[in-house]
């Protein structure tokens, strides 16, 4: 027979037929939201209605606990960018986090304390965080590549970062001359996006100077569970240190 999967959170509940459960904030529901709202690429049954947790928040909140220090000892120091509420009330009240968090426009649905911060021009010192984490921004970003070289600058040596961006193609698109939010709606999906990076995002980190390795951590995850959390198995969790 088969081992109860060892995903934190859900391994004690049984999975059922007609309901989805949330590892992030840990509330059962009968059905998940589709996100986007309105899009024509519109997936169903992925946003957790409490606390609004995607496949990609509830595929991380159990490789933080499981895979990495970030939730508990020793004290870190950290930066989290573009804060999703569900994970800001997390690290913020985490004993173990020194919290920071930041965005380029703080939104309103953000933590108050959210600095507004150009992530190409990070304020922030040399090897000041332990710890970086930072989901589907870079997408967003012209010079991603500075982007990237500015958060290992402020990466301790010995930190780590999660870096997430949407992959959906063999090589990453971009096309600088494209600068209206029809035209970037059309080549790339969204009105805010300036490429759609590849598989070769990978070899971007690593010319940034990172060293990367890419956790499959969702693939340890039966496929009941996967559904029963609406997790995607396959999704890769680029895991970025200092060499
Ligand atoms: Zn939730």
């Amino acid at each position: 027979m088969e081992m109860v999967p060892s995903i934190p959170h859900v391994s004690a509940v049984q999975p059922k037929i007609d309901g989805f459960f949330c590892p992030v904030c840990k509330k059962e529901s009968r059905q998940f939201k589709p996100f986007p709202p309105k899009a024509s690429r519109q997936r169903p049954n992925v946003q957790c209605p409490h606390c609004l947790s995607l496949e990609r928040h509830r595929l991380l909140r159990p490789y933080f606990v499981h895979r990495t220090n970030l939730l508990s000892m020793p004290i870190k120091k950290m930066l989290h960018f573009a804060p999703e509420p569900s994970f800001a009330k997390i690290f913020s009240k985490s004993r173990f986090i020194d919290y920071t968090c930041a965005d380029l426009v703080p939104k309103k649905y953000m933590p108050k304390e959210t600095l507004c911060m150009d992530m190409t021009a990070i304020q922030f010192p040399d090897n000041y965080f332990d710890v970086i984490y930072c989901s589907h921004i870079l997408e967003h970003i012209d010079d991603d590549i500075k982007a990237m070289s500015e958060l290992l600058r402020v990466l301790k040596p010995t930190g780590w970062a999660v870096l997430q961006v949407p992959i959906l193609r063999k090589v990453t698109y971009e096309d600088p001359s494209i600068k209206t939010d029809e035209g970037r709606l059309k080549a790339f999906g969204q009105r805010d996006h300036v490429r759609i990076y590849g598989l070769d995002y990978i070899e971007r980190l690593r010319s940034a100077g990172f060293e990367v390795r890419i956790d499959y951590y969702g693939q340890e995850i039966s496929p009941e569970q996967a559904e029963y959390t609406r997790i995607d198995k396959n999704e890769g969790i680029y895991f970025c240190t200092i060499p």
